[in-house]
């Protein structure tokens, strides 16, 4: 599959794995509104670090994917799990730009057919390059921190909620399981 390779600066900074050791894919949107977005997002170096916060693949409307950090090196895209697994960042905006108020906890944009059809691609793509592959999770399931809302902190709200309730989870999982048999 035809794969843009267009690692962030630091790439070779992130601690390198063996790939024979990654075992799961977890499945992340931008929450941002645009890949160029989600890039610069990715190029915000952590405080006090050489390295940031971002996904392996990014997926973007249209189905084009682009490769930021190489699958031998751990990328920081997921509390506690970074070690094991590949980050896959969908284009969506999610709750952009009131992430956390009280009021806006429903993200409503849809996917795109062509992100859908990349995705399968890519995770069949994946499934060939890393064998060792076995699960498949959402962000959400693996990070379930609250945190007060913006707008009213008497009220908590979830610090990630990717993918989503708009993301076809149920034929993903069903199509996961067959690339994996
Ligand atoms: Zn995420």
């Amino acid at each position: 599959m035809k794969i843009i390779k267009d690692l962030v600066s630091y790439n070779n900074l992130l601690q390198k794995r063996n790939v024979k050791d990654i075992r799961m894919v977890v499945l992340h949107i931008t929450e941002l509104p645009t890949l160029t977005y989600a890039r610069k997002a990715a190029e915000v170096l952590l405080s006090g670090k050489k390295i940031g916060v971002c996904g392996h693949y990014y997926i973007n409307r249209d189905g084009k994917v682009n490769q930021y950090v190489e699958v031998n090196r751990i990328a920081q895209h997921v509390f506690l799990k970074n070690k094991d697994s590949i980050g896959i960042e969908i284009v969506n905006r999610g709750r952009f730009p009131n992430w956390f108020s009280s009021k806006n906890q429903v993200p409503t944009e849809k996917f795109s057919n062509s992100q859908i059809s990349a995705l399968l691609s890519l995770l069949r793509y994946l499934k060939k390059e890393v064998p060792s592959l076995s699960e498949i999770k959402k962000h959400s399931d693996l990070d379930r921190r609250m945190i007060p809302a913006k707008d009213n902190p008497q009220i908590k709200v979830y610090r990630r909620i990717d993918p989503g309730p708009l993301f076809p989870w149920g034929i993903i999982v069903k199509q996961w399981e067959k690339i994996n048999s």
